[in-house]
C-alpha cells in the first residue's frame, strides 16, 4: 500500500502529492521536501496563491458522502409496509374478481401514497441533511504568517494547521511540534484509548495505530497541542479510504416511529382478523354470496388502514427539528427531539450559556491595594484608578499592577481586533478582557509580546483551572507567568509581592478578597509570578506546583444573559428544574444564580464536598441543590447519573473535550456551537448555534410540541379509520346489501382527508400551555385511556352521523349512488369539524385563536372543499366513483349533522376540564 518517496518514476504532478506516501516514516523536513514546500513554511504557512493553486490542484477538503440508498431503492422502500401489503393483496383478489375500477382506484391509492412518502420523506432527509451541514467544522491555519480560523473545508496540503484539545483532526497531518499531545483515534482504528504522539518518524510498516508521527482526519484531540501539515485532505485521507463510515446518511426514524411501526403491525393484523370474521359472519348468517362478502371485507380492511399516517408522522417530526434550527438549537440526533419533550431537569454551563460570556475586567486586588477599571466590552478606552480615587493613575507607579498586567496580557492566547469600529476577541472571551485591560492602563501588547517572547507554556485545562507560560526576556531574564482559578493559585504560592517587597504569603487576605470580590458574581482570576534560571527552556507542572509569588486577584464581571433569565423562569413554570454546573468559584455562581432566579440559590455544593459524598447522600442532595460550583467533568458524569437513577430526564450542556463521556449519558447531551470543542458536538444529541440557555428551553418547547401534533395527528386520522370500519361492520352485521360506501370510495376519503387535513397539523404552532405543564412521563405510552376513548368516541359520532344520513336519503326513496355520495360528504364534512377540534387536545378552539390560529388547517379545508366539489359534481369522478349530484338541502343536512362533532368533543373537553380531578388531568393531559 505504501510507496517509498524518493521512487525512480514520479507520478504525474497532479496526484504527486495525493498519492499515499509514507508520511508517517518521512522526517518533517522530507514531508515538506515532498510538498514542494520551502522551510519557511513553518513559520509563515502557505500564501494566499499556494492556497489558490492547491485548491484548485486537489479540491476541497470534503468527503463525499455516498448517498445511501438510490431513488428507486428509496421508492420502492414506500412499499415495505403491512399495511400497504394489505392494501396490494386486496387490489389483487378485486382485479382477479374483474372489479377493474376498484382494483384500479386500490393501485391508484397505493401508487399516490408511495409518490408522497418518497417526496416527503426526501424533503425530510434533505432538510435532515441542510442542518447538518451548519455543524461543518473548523481549523486554525498559519497562512501569510497569521493564524487563521477557517473552514476546515477549505485546507489544503501543505497547510500548516495547530491543533488543540477537544479539535477533531480536520485532514491527515504529519506533526512537527507537539506538546502533550493525544489523539483519540477510534473513528480509525476503534481503539478508544488515546495515544501520546511524537514528532520522531515511525518505522514505514507501522499500522495506523503506531503511526505516532500522524494526525489522522476524523480522530479527537483528547489532550495537549500539537502543529503540523497537511499531506492528505478529502478523499485521500485515511478516512477517506474506508468508504463504510462515511456512507453514514441517517435514516429518519425515531423510536416513536419504530413504536408507532410496530403499532401498525399489530392495527393490520387485528383488522385482517375482524376482517376475516366479518366474511364468515356473511356468508354463513346472511347468506350473502361469497364476491360481495369479499368486498365488503376489503372495504373492511381499507376502511381501517391508516395509511398516510406513518408520512404524517415523519413529516411532523422533521418540522420540528426545522423550527429548532430555526431558534437555534440544532438536532444532531433525531429521537433527540421526542426526549426533549420529557426533559425534567436541565444542568447548563454557567459561563456563556447562562452568562453572556462578555467579560469585562472591573476590580484587581494587589496586595493591601485596590484598583477598578472604566469602560465596557472590549473597547480598549477607559482607565485604571486607585480604588475610591477618580483620576486615572500612572502604571509606573504601582510596579506590583503593572507586573500583574504585564502577566495577563502574556499568559494569554486570545487576541483582540477591531472590525467596523467594534472590538472583537479570537479566542477565549476572559483572555480578551485581560487585554483590553492591559490596553487601557497603557501596556503595548505587541511591544510586551516582543520583548517577553514566550519560550514554552502549559496550556488551560479545566481539570488543573490554570495557564502558565515561561518567558525570556531580551536582557537574560527567565520567569514563568501564571494565571488561574484563584484557590489553586494560592496553593502554589509561597509568597506574594507588595509596595514593600516579597513576603510570605497572607493566605487570610487573599481569601477574603476572593470572597468580597465572588460575592459581586465576580469571576476571580489569581496571577503569580516566578523567577526561574536563564536556560530553563522547557516548563513542566513540576516547575509551578511550589514557589509562585502572587502578584494579584483580577475580578471579571460576566453579567447573565436577559434571555436566560426568562428561559429559567419558563422552565420553572414548565415544570423543569435548573441547575448550574460551573468551574467557577462557588460565591460567585451563587451570586449569578441569584441573578438567574434559580429555584434554590442559597445553597451551593463544590466539586470537593462531592467527593466526600457517597452516592447515597448525594442521591439526595443532588436534587435539592442548584448550583455546583467549581466541579471538573467527572463530576458532571456523577451528577447525570445519579439524576437519571431518580427517574428524572436529563438535558446537559458542555463544551470541552472531557465533557463527552457526561454529554453521552445525557439523555439530551448539548453541545455549545460557538464555544464547544468538535469532541463535545461529536458525543452531543444537540448543539447550540448561539450557546445560549434559551436556546435549550425553546428546543424543549418544540419538543413538547412535535410530541403533541404527533398524538393529535392520530387522534384525528384514527377516528377517520374507526368510523368507516364500524360503518361497514355496522351494515354486514345488521344485514345491509348494499354498504354504504364502496371500498374507493373509503380510500378516497382516507386519502384525501390525510393529505390535506391531517398535514396541516404537522404545522400546528406550540400550544399556549405548553410550558406551563409539568413534563411528561417518559415511560408513559404515546396513547393514554384518555385519547383511546376520544378515538372510540369520535369514531361512533362519525358512524352514527354517516349511517344516519345514509339511511335517512334511502328512506326518502333516493338511489343507492346518491344515499352513498352523501355518506361521503358527510363523513369529510365531519372531518373538517373534527379538525378544529383535534387542534387541542383539552383547551377550548371555539373561539378566535381556536378557530383560524393555524392558517395551513384553513388553506387545507379550502382545497378538499374544492376536491369534494369535484369528487361530487364533475363526471369522470362521478363514473370513477359511482357519486351523483345532490341537492343544496342535501348540503344543509350534511353540515348540520357533521358539525355535531364540533359541538360534542368542545362539551366533552368542557366536561373533563371542569369536573376531573386536577391530578387526574396532569396525568392524562400532559
Ligand atoms: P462553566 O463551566 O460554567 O463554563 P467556567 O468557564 O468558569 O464555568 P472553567 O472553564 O472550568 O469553568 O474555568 C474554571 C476556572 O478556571 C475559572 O473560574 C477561572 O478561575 C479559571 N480559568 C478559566 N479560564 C482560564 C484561562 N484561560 N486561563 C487561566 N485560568 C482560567
Amino acid at each position: 500500500m505504501s510507496q517509498v518517496v524518493a521512487s525512480t518514476s514520479p507520478p504525474p504532478k497532479e496526484t504527486q502529492v495525493q498519492v499515499q506516501e509514507s508520511w508517517h516514516a518521512m522526517t518533517p523536513e522530507q514531508a515538506f521536501e515532498t510538498l514542494e514546500l520551502a522551510k519557511e513554511v513553518t513559520d509563515k504557512g502557505l500564501s494566499k496563491a499556494q492556497v489558490q493553486q492547491r485548491l484548485a490542484q486537489f479540491g476541497a477538503n470534503e468527503l463525499t458522502t455516498s448517498e445511501g440508498k438510490s431513488p428507486l431503492m428509496r421508492f420502492l422502500d414506500q412499499f415495505h409496509n403491512v399495511l400497504i401489503y394489505v392494501l396490494i393483496g386486496a387490489g389483487v383478489m378485486t382485479a382477479a374478481l374483474q372489479h377493474w375500477i376498484d382494483a384500479g382506484v386500490i393501485f391508484a391509492v397505493v401508487l399516490v401514497n408511495a409518490i408522497i412518502g418518497f417526496i416527503q420523506e426526501g424533503k425530510a432527509e434533505n432538510a435532515l441533511k441542510a442542518i447538518r451541514q451548519m455543524l461543518s467544522s473548523n481549523a486554525i491555519v498559519l497562512r501569510d504568517g497569521k493564524h487563521l480560523t477557517i473552514k476546515a473545508a477549505n485546507l489544503v496540503p501543505g497547510d500548516i494547521v495547530l491543533l488543540q484539545s477537544g479539535d477533531k483532526v480536520p485532514a491527515d497531518i504529519r506533526l512537527f511540534k507537539v506538546k502533550g499531545l493525544q489523539v483519540q483515534e477510534a473513528a480509525l482504528t476503534g481503539e478508544s484509548l488515546a495515544i501520546s504522539k511524537d514528532t520522531l518518524a515511525v518505522n514505514e510498516q507501522a499500522v495506523l495505530g503506531d503511526r505516532l508521527s500522524m494526525a489522522y482526519s476524523g480522530t479527537i484531540i483528547t489532550h495537549g497541542q500539537g502543529t503540523g501539515v497537511v499531506v492528505a485532505t478529502g478523499m485521500s485521507t485515511q478516512i477517506g479510504h474506508i468508504s463504510a463510515l462515511v456512507a453514514n446518511v441517517d435514516n429518519v426514524t425515531t423510536p416513536l416511529l419504530k413504536q408507532m411501526a410496530q403499532f401498525g403491525h399489530w392495527l393490520t393484523l387485528g383488522i385482517l382478523v375482524i376482517a376475516a370474521i366479518n366474511f364468515v359472519f356473511g356468508v354463513l348468517v346472511h347468506g350473502y354470496s361469497m364476491t360481495d362478502m369479499f368486498l365488503a371485507s376489503v372495504s373492511l380492511a381499507v376502511a381501517a388502514i391508516p395509511e398516510g399516517l406513518p408520512a404524517i408522522m415523519t413529516i411532523t417530526l422533521a418540522i420540528g427539528v426545522q423550527r429548532m434550527a430555526k431558534r437555534n438549537a440544532i438536532i444532531r440526533k433525531l429521537p433527540a427531539v421526542e426526549t426533549l419533550g420529557a426533559v425534567s431537569v436541565i444542568c447548563s454551563d454557567k459561563t456563556g450559556t447562562l452568562t453572556r460570556n462578555e467579560m469585562t475586567l472591573s476590580s484587581i486586588a494587589c496586595y493591601q491595594q485596590g484598583f477598578s477599571l472604566s469602560g465596557a466590552g472590549y473597547d480598549p478606552h477607559g482607565d485604571v484608578f486607585l480604588e475610591n480615587s477618580t483620576v486615572p493613575l500612572q502604571l509606573e507607579q504601582y510596579p506590583v499592577l503593572q507586573q500583574a498586567l504585564q502577566a495577563a496580557v502574556l499568559c494569554n492566547d486570545a487576541s483582540l481586533s477591531q472590525e467596523d469600529s467594534q472590538w472583537c476577541v479570537s479566542g477565549d472571551p476572559m483572555e480578551g478582557a485581560l487585554l483590553t485591560a492591559g490596553m487601557k492602563s497603557g501596556l503595548d501588547l505587541d511591544f510586551e509580546a516582543k520583548a517577553f517572547p514566550r519560550t514554552d507554556f502549559i496550556p488551560f485545562e479545566s481539570e488543573h483551572k490554570f495557564m502558565a507560560s515561561l518567558h525570556h526576556s531580551h536582557h537574560g531574564q527567565a520567569f514563568i507567568y501564571l494565571k488561574g482559578a484563584p484557590e489553586k493559585v494560592l496553593e502554589m504560592c509561597e509568597s506574594q509581592l507588595s509596595t514593600t517587597g516579597e513576603s510570605p504569603v497572607d493566605k487570610a487576605y487573599w481569601l477574603k478578597q476572593i470572597e468580597y470580590l465572588a460575592q459581586q458574581g465576580q469571576r476571580v482570576l489569581a496571577i503569580a509570578v516566578k523567577q526561574v534560571e536563564q536556560e530553563q527552556r522547557e516548563l513542566d507542572f513540576e516547575h509551578v506546583e511550589q514557589g509562585m509569588v502572587m502578584l494579584a486577584l483580577f475580578g471579571l464581571i460576566d453579567p447573565p444573559r436577559e434571555e436566560a433569565i426568562a428561559a429559567v423562569a419558563r422552565c420553572t413554570k414548565a415544570g423543569i428544574q435548573v441547575k448550574m454546573i460551573t468551574g467557577d468559584h462557588g460565591i460567585t455562581a451563587l451570586a449569578i444564580a441569584k441573578q438567574l432566579k434559580l429555584a434554590n440559590s442559597s445553597q451551593v455544593l463544590t466539586g470537593q464536598e462531592l467527593d466526600t459524598l457517597d452516592d447515597e447522600s448525594l442521591a439526595y442532595q443532588v436534587l435539592n441543590i442548584d448550583v455546583f460550583a467549581r466541579v471538573t467533568p467527572e463530576h458532571k458524569l456523577r451528577l447525570v447519573r445519579l439524576l437519571q437513577e431518580q427517574g428524572l430526564i436529563v438535558a446537559m450542556t458542555g463544551d470541552g473535550v472531557n465533557d463527552a463521556p457526561a454529554l453521552k449519558r445525557a439523555d439530551v447531551g448539548t453541545a455549545m456551537g460557538q464555544n464547544g470543542t468538535e469532541a463535545a458536538k461529536e458525543a452531543a444529541e444537540m448543539v447550540l448555534a448561539d450557546d445560549n440557555f434559551a436556546s435549550i428551553s425553546h428546543a424543549v418547547e418544540q419538543g413538547r410540541t412535535v410530541y403533541d401534533n404527533i398524538k393529535k395527528a392520530i387522534i384525528f386520522i384514527l377516528p377517520t379509520n374507526g368510523g368507516e370500519a364500524l360503518i361497514v361492520l355496522a351494515a354486514v352485521l345488521l344485514g345491509f346489501t348494499q354498504l354504504p360506501m364502496t371500498p374507493v370510495q373509503i380510500l378516497w376519503v382516507n386519502m384525501i382527508t390525510a393529505v390535506t387535513l391531517a398535514l396541516s397539523l404537522a404545522f400546528e404552532p406550540s400550544e399556549k400551555s405548553v410550558m406551563q405543564r409539568p413534563p411528561r412521563n417518559a415511560a408513559d405510552p404515546l396513547l393514554s385511556g384518555y385519547l383511546l376513548w376520544r378515538i372510540g368516541f369520535v369514531s361512533l359520532i362519525l358512524m352514527l352521523g354517516t349511517f344516519g344520513l345514509f339511511l335517512w336519503e334511502q328512506a326518502q326513496g333516493h338511489g343507492i349512488n346518491l344515499a352513498r355520495t352523501v355518506a361521503v360528504n358527510t363523513l369529510v364534512m365531519f372531518e373538517i369539524f373534527y379538525l378544529f377540534s383535534a387542534r387541542y387536545i383539552s383547551a377550548p378552539v371555539l373561539n378566535w385563536r381556536g378557530l383560524t390560529g393555524n392558517y395551513y388547517v384553513l388553506i387545507a379545508i379550502a382545497v378538499l372543499v374544492v376536491f369534494q366539489l369535484l369528487f361530487t359534481y364533475s363526471s369522470p369522478m362521478q363514473t370513477l366513483f359511482g357519486t351523483t349530484d345532490i341537492s343544496l338541502a342535501m348540503w344543509g343536512r350534511i353540515i348540520l349533522v357533521s358539525s355535531s362533532v364540533l359541538v360534542l368533543v368542545e362539551l366533552e373537553k368542557y366536561l373533563i376540564r371542569r369536573f376531573a380531578s386536577h391530578a387526574w388531568q396532569k396525568r392524562h393531559l400532559s
